[in-house]
């Protein structure tokens, strides 16, 4: 079940960092969701389409539903519906289809683009070219890209100890996030976030500028 201590404490670290915390409840229960949901947590993370359909039609509609990490093309249509922000965009593609989507719903549907920060061949995201050539793109296409809004960047650190590695990479993002900021969106506050921490890394992250951390097994126990 859930550990209470720890996210009251965490709601603290969070609320003086003007962070946000997504509670990963992949692989979790609609119960232990329940449970930090009566303690006021109301943003949560997924990353099995099926699953996050499954709970969400199962829980309160003022749950903040998000997705986190890789997303099929095909299987955006079952998400759009509900969720509050894909994290996790790393094609033109993808966004053209969230775009798409997005209209049929009328819904805008905001996003961030996952960035590659890690040294490992695993992870997904975009390189910092890229990142580039995916904003020029919806900044000239941003009229018939109007049921899409991209919110800021994501990525995910190496998994390891090393804490200068660490904050290395996550300054890496962070400069990503800062530079896009000032480059596409001068006058639009929307483009805010900059996803980046989870259970093992979030400390070392907040003090890289992280404006949201993603916890799973910190809160929940380990995954079954
Ligand atoms: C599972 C997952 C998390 C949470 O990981 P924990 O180490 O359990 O906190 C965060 N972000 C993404 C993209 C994940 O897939």
């Amino acid at each position: 079940m859930i550990n209470e201590q720890v996210w009251l404490e965490l709601s603290e670290v969070l609320t003086a960092s003007k962070a946000t915390l997504v509670a990963v409840s992949k692989k979790q229960s609609v119960a232990a969701i329940e449970a930090l949901y009566k303690l006021g947590q109301r943003d949560f993370g997924e990353n099995y389409v099926q699953e996050a359909v499954e709970k969400a039609a199962q829980l309160p509609d003022d749950i903040r539903w998000h997705f986190i990490g890789h997303l099929q093309s095909n299987k955006v249509k079952y998400i759009v519906p509900f969720v509050h922000l894909i994290q996790g965009v790393e094609s033109f593609k993808l966004l053209q289809e969230i775009n798409r989507q997005g209209v049929k719903n009328n819904r805008v549907i905001n996003v961030l683009l996952q960035v590659y920060i890690a040294d490992e061949a695993t992870k997904f995201g975009l390189d910092e070219k890229e990142v580039i050539e995916l904003m020029d793109y919806y900044t000239a296409q941003k009229e018939q890209l109007a049921n899409v809004k991209i919110c800021g960047v994501m990525g995910m650190a190496t998994a390891t100890d090393d804490e200068q590695q660490l904050r290395e990479e996550f300054g890496r993002l962070y400069a990503v996030f800062q530079n896009l900021r000032q480059s596409y969106f001068l006058a639009d506050g929307s483009f805010k976030e900059c996803s980046m921490g989870m259970s093992g890394d979030y400390q070392i992250a907040l003090a890289a500028g992280s404006t949201m951390v993603r916890i799973g097994s910190l809160l929940f126990g380990t995954r079954v």
